[in-house]
């Protein structure tokens, strides 16, 4: 049982600060970005440094309580909050340095993608990481990391170097290639399991001014578009990414009031090539149909990254569905423009994401993200701000996602998904489950560490 004394020596032990039930800060510092997520934690740790983390996980531990970790707070099913229990919050810890010479970005656990794009961007650099730069690099990393740059250097884990941790014991350990290689294999998917990362080292890649944006046609081109978008994606260079989406265009500028409130469809393009010969690159798209609005080109890669932040601010009530997807048949492609006619509100959608290219380069146990064969990794939210449309927008997520879910190639991507249960996680990492649950019997035989999509240790 907790008492006053215990936490009071736990406080004082904190550089950070301890936030309980009551005190101002704490309806703030309890809330995720998914507004549908209402959890009550005991208390919430704000580690200011390493030392807070080793505290706080043996708090947890002796006091045998339960813990939440949390990075950026943006996980889908809320999974950096947890009931009761305790958050390690490690938003505080959000320092990025670049080291332009080697090319390298060490990143505190708590940073979000934002922090690291500006500080990469002043020496022409970017880690690949998502599309949202509110999103924390942790949660990101540990559970893959798709983004526009995906097709050219990889998922955010396949530039991971090397991490720094806090295990379940309370010792503080270097992951990489040749230190602890069983857990840096573990924590390039694996997500939360295995301890509380304190730091990542990546690796930058040249990146700088991009050509990139939104283009949108009508819904009733969207067949044609999808049908097109199949067979481009496959064969197009590296340099070339582009998202597919369902969409209900903002009824805000820079969109033109006479698309306020339509419902469309659209590819999201980020060029990496030289931008000299990008006019070129996108002749052949822009005249395989005339887009009802293109908003594509040159634009610094951080502008492209934190396009989308305004549209969705934190809070907003969101239900997630997710598959990975190898080939979209005709049959899949129908049922697609039949349920996105359907949205439920302004900011439901749907993205394929695609993962081949370099991210599909990697062998499916090089590391545990083992859809690596996959074409794309498909998600479906249904997003609102109201809780009153809650069922709605869950209803039609969940009818869209079981009608082309046996089109899709069994798992989905673990930072796409609400909590599904054990079968859903094992069809997820596939044959690395076995491999995963050995890791996580080594280095958290007890399980403190399962407010994630948890695996069992064996
Ligand atoms: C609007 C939006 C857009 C997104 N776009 C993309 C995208 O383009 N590409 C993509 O790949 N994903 C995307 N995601 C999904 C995103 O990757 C996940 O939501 C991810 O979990 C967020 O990480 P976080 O640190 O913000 O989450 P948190 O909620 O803080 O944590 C998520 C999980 O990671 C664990 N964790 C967090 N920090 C640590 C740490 N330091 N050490 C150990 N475990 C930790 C937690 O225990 C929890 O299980 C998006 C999410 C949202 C909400």
């Amino acid at each position: 049982m907790l008492n006053e004394a215990t936490i009071g020596a736990f406080r004082a032990s904190l550089h950070g600060g301890l936030i309980e039930p009551g005190d101002p800060a704490y309806e703030a510092a309890r809330k995720v970005y998914n507004g549908m997520i209402e959890r009550r934690p005991r208390l919430i740790a704000r580690c200011a440094d390493v030392a807070d983390v080793v505290a706080a996980v043996k708090f947890g531990r002796e006091q045998k309580i339960l813990v939440a970790i949390r990075g950026g707070g943006h996980n889908a099913g809320g999974l950096g909050v947890c009931d009761d229990g305790l958050v390690i919050d490690l938003s505080a810890m959000n320092y990025v340095r670049v080291d332009p010479k080697k090319k390298t970005v060490l990143v505190g656990g708590g940073a979000l993608w934002r922090d690291v794009d500006h500080a990469t961007h002043a020496f022409g650099l970017a880690v690949p990481a998502g599309i949202i730069s509110t999103t924390g690099v942790a949660g990101l990393t540990l559970g893959g990391g798709i983004g526009y740059l995906s097709r050219r250097y990889g998922l955010t884990i396949d530039n991971l170097l090397a991490v720094e941790m806090v295990l379940a014991d309370g010792r503080f350990v270097t992951a990489n290639a040749k230190e602890n290689a069983d857990l840096f294999w573990a924590v390039r998917g694996g997500g939360g399991n295995f301890g509380v990362v304190t730091s990542f080292l990546f690796k930058a890649q040249d990146v700088h001014t991009v050509y990139g944006g939104p283009m949108l046609w009508t819904m009733e081109d969207a067949a044609e578009i999808l049908r097109w978008y199949r067979t481009f994606i496959t064969k197009a260079p590296g340099d070339v990414y582009g998202f597919f989406a369902f969409l209900t265009v903002p009824p805000v500028a820079p969109f033109p009031a006479a698309l306020h409130g339509k419902k469309m469809c659209g590819i999201v393009w980020c060029y990496t090539g030289p931008i000299k010969k990008a006019e070129k690159v996108f002749k052949p798209i822009r005249k395989m149909k005339t887009p009802a609005l293109d908003m594509v080109g040159p634009i610094p890669y951080p502008a492209l990254q934190s396009m989308h932040d305004g549209l969705y601010p934190p809070g907003l009530q969101w239900y997630w569905k997710a598959d990975f997807v190898r080939a979209l048949p005709d049959e899949a492609i129908a049922l697609h423009v039949k349920h996105a006619a359907k949205l439920p509100s302004g900011h439901s959608t749907m993205h394929l994401y695609p993962i081949n290219g370099a991210a599909g380069r990697i062998k499916n146990n090089a590391t545990p993200w083992g859809y690596r064969d996959a074409t794309w990794s498909s998600v479906i939210v249904g997003v609102d701000p109201d809780p009153a449309n809650n069922e709605k927008i869950s209803a039609w997520a969940k009818e869209y996602w079981s009608a082309l879910h046996p089109y899709s190639a069994g798992g989905g991507y673990v930072n796409f998904m609400m909590e599904e249960g054990e079968d859903r996680i094992r069809a997820t990492y596939g044959k690395n489950y076995d491999r995963l649950a050995k890791v996580k019997k080594r280095y958290d035989p007890g399980n403190l560490f399962r407010v994630n999509q948890n695996i069992k240790p064996k």
